[in-house]
């Protein structure tokens, strides 16, 4: 409202506010409530005056302090007391806002919090010492006056303007900050109404229980307050403790309800009366601030569990900890939906082992329990079947959680189903494996290809050499070809070169391999063969190939053989060409035979 406005008139509107509301309070509260020493029970201009003070702004607290000191002067005057009196009061009670202020201020960096816990308890301790200092002042300003009961006013002094300060500042300040944060309007109206019922009903027990003395119903306000407290937090709480304040300060103060009854001197009433507010404040505002602090952090800690497990149901991932002290476990959701169960169902450790494929479960298990003997994080992968019989891969990392002494007390892990990724490296490896076999393959008679013979070649060539064994190689061409070509066409040809590869095939060991070089042409590579065997391996061949064979109606064929044995450092091309120079020795001596190299 004063923002708008230059710093002079905001500083004017708060100090006339101040003074106005002091005069007001300060009046009503010495004529409802004067003692013998001009002493009210409860003085709520020194609540009304700090709470002012933490909601004004900096610049409109020395004007505001002038305001105040004129209606306390005047408010005292009005009250009976000298001018003299009115005074010292008054530099009493500045002085204690003043330092109330300043210790607030100096351990609060930001708005002081009654909702906090740890700023409420800097409050009271501000609350009190300031008091103390004000009590103080005013028992060394008119101390000469009062004689022997200087620490009568003290005491009296010190509860009537702690007490003030303890009820009346938070309910204002919190309710002004409600207002401007604009909370209560966006508050749901059912709140609100609640609200309303609760201090209705603290206003109705306290009255009920305040204007009579016939029954025991002293403490019934507690209750009222501990509801509004817990229903309503530290708003509730305050504007609780403020409505049974004014209302047993007034029937009190008119004689009437059971504090008056108490057959006792006016102090001892009056400090009753304050000690039981004192009491009910004290319990019910840090249980009010403790309340609000631990559902914040039940709220938090909700959110940040909705959060874990949004993010586990996107990522795909769920967790799982085993207590190895109860021997129990649990399951996230996502955990639960790998497993095809409902989130929630009771499981043990035991069944979550079992769910996994036995051959798989022994190795997670074993995993499971070096990881628990040496603290080390661990993985391991395994096949489950769920609950709707289907197997599913999935795949586990964790961790070991220890105890005092390092003994493993849990097992953290997290899950994950990785049969997507399981199927699709399977996948791959059979393309991969099908293009290699293509690859390597030829096409015609199903023999390996040239690339494949050479490469095959080379690997065996080295491992002979490293293991010292013999190694032969024998290259073979179809004798006049040609000439079945072109007597029995291009087609019969082709039969004829896949009946001679499935010939040479059969005929050889099953360390050998015999390939298609090109054309009718093929190389043989006979392992652990010295010349001699080699020689008989292609003998065998070459007869295998040459048999009449009634089966099919194809022209026989012969083919002639060339061979090398490698010695160990001829390299692949020079061995083939050796064994190449035999083919044509072969040829030339009539075909249908075999030759070794020289
Ligand atoms: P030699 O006994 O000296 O080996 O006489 P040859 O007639 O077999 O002569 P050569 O080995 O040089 O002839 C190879 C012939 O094989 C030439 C080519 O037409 C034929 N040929 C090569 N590849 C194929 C094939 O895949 N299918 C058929 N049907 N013929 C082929
Ligand atoms: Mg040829
Ligand atoms: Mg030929």
């Amino acid at each position: 409202m004063t923002r708008s406005h230059s710093p002079r008139v905001e500083a004017a509107v708060w100090s006339l506010a101040t003074a106005f509301g002091y005069f007001v309070l300060a009046a009503v509260s010495l004529h409802a409530t004067k003692g013998a020493d001009n002493i009210a029970a409860v003085w709520p201009p020194s609540g009304y005056m700090l709470a002012l003070l933490l909601l004004m702004p900096a610049h409109a607290r020395l004007a505001s302090l002038v305001g105040m000191a004129a209606a306390s002067v005047a408010a005292n005057m009005l009250g009976g007391s000298s001018l003299a009196l009115s005074a010292a009061f008054t530099v009493a009670n500045g002085c204690e806002a003043c330092t109330a202020l300043w210790l607030i201020r100096r351990r609060e960096a930001g708005e002081l919090s009654f909702m906090v816990p740890r700023s409420f308890a800097n409050f009271c301790v501000a609350a009190l010492s300031a008091s103390a200092l004000s009590a103080s002042i005013a028992t060394a300003l008119v101390g000469a006056a009062l004689g022997g009961r200087s620490l009568d006013f003290f005491l009296s002094w010190l509860t009537t303007v702690a007490l003030g300060i303890l009820i009346v500042t938070p309910p204002i300040v919190t309710l002004a900050r409600l207002i401007g944060s604009k909370a209560l309007e966006h508050a749901p109206a059912r709140m609100k109404g609640e609200a309303v019922l609760i201090l209705t009903a603290t206003a109705a027990v306290t009255a009920a229980a305040f204007s009579q003395a016939h029954f025991p119903s002293t403490f019934l306000p507690c209750i009222a307050v501990v509801a509004a407290a817990y229903r309503l937090g530290p708003f509730g709480a305050a504007t609780a403790m403020l409505i049974v304040t004014i209302i047993t300060s007034l029937l009190t103060g008119q004689g009437m309800g059971p504090v008056a009854a108490i057959e006792a001197d006016r102090t001892t009433r009056v400090l009753f009366l304050q000690f039981y507010l004192l009491a009910m404040l004290f319990t019910t505002l840090p249980l009010a601030a403790l309340l609000v602090a631990q559902r914040r952090l039940a709220r938090r800690l909700e959110q940040s569990n909705r959060s874990l497990l949004q993010a586990e149901a996107a990522a795909l991932v769920g967790h799982w900890r085993v207590d190895l002290v109860r021997w129990t476990i649990e399951w996230s959701d996502q955990t639960y939906r790998i497993h095809g169960l409902a989130p929630g169902t009771p499981v043990d450790v035991e069944y979550s082992m079992e769910q996994y494929l036995p051959e798989d479960r022994e190795i997670a298990q074993g995993i499971l329990r070096e990881a628990v003997k040496t603290g080390q994080p661990f993985e391991y992968q395994g096949r489950l079947r769920r609950a709707d019989g289907e197997v599913r891969h999935v795949k586990s990392h964790g961790l070991i959680e220890t105890g005092r002494g390092g003994k493993p007390v849990g097992i953290f892990g997290t899950l994950q189903d990785v049969t997507e990724t399981v199927e699709n490296a399977r996948i791959l490896e059979a393309a991969r494996n099908a293009a290699e076999r293509v690859a390597n393959t030829d096409m015609m008679t199903g023999l390996p290809n040239r690339r494949h013979t050479l490469a095959f070649l080379e690997k065996a060539m080295v491992g002979a050499r490293d293991h010292g064994a013999p190694l032969a190689v024998a290259i073979f061409d179809i004798d006049h070809f040609k000439r079945i070509n072109d007597e029995f066409g291009h087609a019969v040809g082709d039969e004829v070169i896949r009946r001679v590869a499935r010939r040479a095939k059969a005929s050889l060991r099953d360390e050998d391999m015999v390939g298609r070089f090109g054309g009718e042409e093929f190389v043989c590579v006979l392992q652990r063969s010295s010349a001699q065997a080699a020689e008989l391996v292609a003998e065998r061949l070459r007869k295998a190939i040459e048999a009449d064979d009634s089966s099919d109606d194809l022209p026989p064929a012969t083919v002639s053989i060339g061979l090398a044995v490698y010695d160990g450092e001829l390299d692949a091309e020079e061995l083939l060409h050796r064994a190449d120079q035999a083919l044509y020795t072969a040829k030339r001596e009539g075909r249908n035979r075999l030759r070794l190299a020289a």
